[in-house]
């Protein structure tokens, strides 16, 4: 056995994976691909999901915050608000943190709500003549969160 079959050999094993929403064994297209899904869960809806969440754990990991939100946590957030905006039932475009990245709010379970564009904007920066969503609201969404994983 030479070492670079071993090493090839090793690869191999590292493409076993594990479906997180099946539970069933697959292997991935590649050592390197995370191949969350399996060929029949896989869909492009839950990898858009899947990016999503990436980007938004990586945006919070860069400034050292809490950044352990995953796509099975986010996929039960975005069925509990039937994919629309937490704040006012628009269909959701966004991953809408209650308390934002720049105010130090991680991208975790208790801080992430699918959000349509404008309450995303309008949360933080709210502009005259509109109306900023209130803190009444903003206590609800936070509540209902900790009822989906309580
Ligand atoms: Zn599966
Ligand atoms: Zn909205």
């Amino acid at each position: 056995m030479t070492s670079s079959w071993r090493r090839y050999a090793l690869h191999e094993e590292n493409r076993d994976r594990v479906c997180v929403l099946c539970n069933k064994p697959h292997r991935a297209t590649s050592t390197l691909a995370k191949g969350l899904f399996c060929s029949e869960c896989r869909t492009p809806y839950l990898d858009h999901e899947d990016k999503r969440v990436r980007q938004a754990v990586g945006r919070a990991q860069r400034r050292g915050l809490p950044a352990s939100l995953t796509i099975l946590e986010w996929l039960r957030i975005i069925g509990h608000f039937n994919s629309q905006c937490a704040y006012c039932s628009a269909s959701f475009q966004v991953i809408e943190h209650i308390t934002s990245i720049n105010n130090s709010g991680g991208t975790t379970r208790y801080n992430c709500v699918p959000g349509c564009l404008s309450c995303n904007r309008l949360k933080d920066h709210p502009l005259p003549g509109c109306y900023p969503i209130s803190l009444e609201k903003i206590e609800q969404v936070k509540q209902e969160l900790q009822r989906i994983f309580s």
